[in-house]
């Protein structure tokens, strides 16, 4: 219904402009989009009158037929439409689809739905630019996107939670809130972490750590840049250049930017003999890491060129796979609960063809990812055959508070590393034997992780992350002393607090304060310097009775250290 709503979207396009020229127009999630070449720049203005077209098609009825065409037929059908003739050159098929409905043919392979009738609800929602190709050396094409769904009730939902993304967009709130900033002068997916942004991702990496090491990690460092030798010997030059630096020569030899952190790790293993005793190995280490992406697919913190990711690498005998990755799926639904995803699904990805590794190994890796999806009852998929060439993987998908899914955690088994660097351990039987290797990250990259946490709590962070978490706001000038008092014991107890000691009135600050977001606002006048006493009130809005000093810090301690 989507992809023949594009369709129906391009005879009315076609019908307003007889001279556009049509790129491509498939479905896409929810909606579907058209690009077209036409002789002027579309307006908003526009897209009530190519959606009046539309519903007058949609109300005609009409029916989409198709038909398979020769090349040569194809080429004199769509003679005046040059994208059409290029998307025609590349068909190697001897046979072109096309289908048609009204006045409008395309070359398309369908399917369709069986007539213009059956179009449910629609809306045109926006227009953008968009290179032919997404290639910036091609044309600049205008794109109409639309929605589809059954009823218009589905739409009106469907706008409502685009209007509530909108509000917790990560750009915008990390704007407001001065959370980071993403200079053009520093490049194109970079970020710098403001006072208030670096303050939340202490927070996070503190508690990272502390998890890592009560979970019988270690934590490794290592360098940004590595030889080209490493990056042969890993593979990444034959498999990953397109994603790396081009390098930097120093003294002649060629360094590169990691692209991930890896082949230290494997360094590492292989700097002294490994006895099954030692094993299993689990070595984390928060690695920024640069990868190029094209400068059109960049998106906030969501996708960006330079990103730290939470890796481990965990080293294993066969016998301690399944225990390990019992253990790894645990850590990381903890950690994904204390952010406050609740809601998971599990994809896993199994063999591809052309990969490398044994039989065996793949079916020991798949049965033992598969086991403890099991075990937890998680709902998942398995994309046969959609693994990497160098092992299975399970990822693990969090819903947000408004209903969207977002990659988290990646636990993904390499039988091509411990090969490529000679990795082996020495057995009870004093034969060498090659270990498992299992690269996983929990939270991802820190970067989306960051921006998916600012959209899932709207910027209203629970306690323990807020970077401020107390705003003590005295009523006039005259309780700014004993402010400060309050100020000076709460930081003694390791609370987060600010006092606003503008000579504003109290209303103003308190709206300030809650426009930034701040889990409290401690009120001081005269009554509560007489008592040494607080008036709170929580950001939620209501007012909490007037208590003692200590017995609010007894609470709010206890709350932070909650960590809800
Ligand atoms: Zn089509
Ligand atoms: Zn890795």
């Amino acid at each position: 219904m989507r992809h023949s709503a594009s369709h129906v979207m391009a005879e009315a396009v076609l019908s307003i402009f007889p001279d556009a020229k049509f790129g491509i127009g498939p479905a896409i999630e929810d909606g579907f989009y058209y690009d077209f070449d036409l002789p002027r720049t579309l307006t908003p203005d526009d897209l009530p009158v190519i959606e009046e077209k539309m519903r007058e098609i949609i109300k005609a009825d009409l029916p989409f037929t198709n038909r398979e065409i020769t090349k040569a037929e194809a080429k004199k059908l769509f003679a005046s439409q040059p994208y059409k003739l290029e998307l025609i050159d590349e068909i190697t098929d001897a046979k072109v689809g096309v289908y048609e409905q009204g006045n409008f043919v395309d070359l398309c392979r369908g399917p369709h739905v069986k007539s213009t009738g059956e179009i449910k609800a629609f809306k045109l929602t926006n227009t953008a630019g968009a290179y032919w190709r997404g290639n910036e050396r091609f044309p600049m094409l205008q794109r109409i996107y639309g929605i589809a769904f059954n009823n218009q009730k589905e739409i009106d939902k469907h706008l409502a939670i685009v209007e509530e993304a909108k509000r917790r967009d990560h750009r915008r709130l990390g704007k407001e809130l001065d959370l980071f900033l993403m200079p053009e002068e520093i490049g194109g997916g970079l970020v710098i972490y403001t006072p208030k942004g670096g303050r939340i991702r202490t927070i996070v990496e503190d508690f990272w750590r502390q998890e890592h090491f009560a979970n019988g990690y270690e934590i490794l460092y290592t360098p940004h840049i590595g030889l080209s030798k490493l990056w042969e010997i890993s593979g990444h030059l034959d498999h990953y250049r397109e994603n790396m630096y081009s390098p930097i020569t120093i003294d002649e030899q060629e360094f590169y930017l990691k692209p991930m952190n890896c082949p230290f790790h494997m360094l590492a293993y292989k700097s002294r003999t490994r006895s099954y005793r030692d094993l299993p190995l689990r070595w984390a280490e928060l690695g920024t890491v640069y990868r190029y992406e094209r400068s059109g697919v960049l998106l906030g913190l969501m996708r960006v060129r330079g990103l730290t990711q939470d890796d481990a690498h965990i080293i294993c005998t066969p016998e301690q796979m399944n225990d390990e990755i019992s253990e790894v799926l645990r850590f990381s639904l903890y950690m994904l609960a204390t952010f406050g995803f609740h809601k998971y699904k599990v994809y896993l990805s199994t063999r591809p063809t052309g990969s490398i590794g044994s039989e065996v190994m793949w079916k020991d890796a798949q049965e033992a990812l598969r086991r403890v999806i099991d075990e937890n009852k998680l709902p998942y998929e398995v994309d046969e055959g959609g693994g990497a060439f160098y092992g299975p993987k399970i990822d693990i998908k969090i819903e947000d508070a408004i209903g969207r899914e977002w990659q988290a955690s990646t636990i993904q088994f390499d039988f091509n590393l411990p090969e490529r660097f000679d990795m082996v351990y020495v057995g009870a039987d004093g034969q060498e034997h090659r270990p498992y290797m299992i690269h996983r990250a929990l939270l991802g990259a820190w970067e989306r992780f960051f921006g998916l946490l600012i959209e899932h709590y709207a910027g209203a962070f629970p306690l323990w992350l807020a970077p401020v978490q107390v705003k003590i706001i005295p009523i006039a000038d005259r309780h700014l002393d004993h402010a400060r008092k309050v100020e000076k014991e709460m930081k003694s107890r390791g609370v987060r607090v600010e006092v606003d000691d503008r000579s504003e009135r109290m209303n103003l600050k308190i709206r300030q304060a809650q426009l930034e977001k701040i889990p409290y606002m401690v009120v001081i006048g005269d009554k509560e310097v007489a008592d040494n006493s607080v008036s709170v009130r929580p950001r939620s809005g209501e007012q909490l009775p007037t208590q003692s000093l200590s017995c609010f810090l007894d609470t709010l301690t206890a709350e932070i250290a909650s960590k809800v």
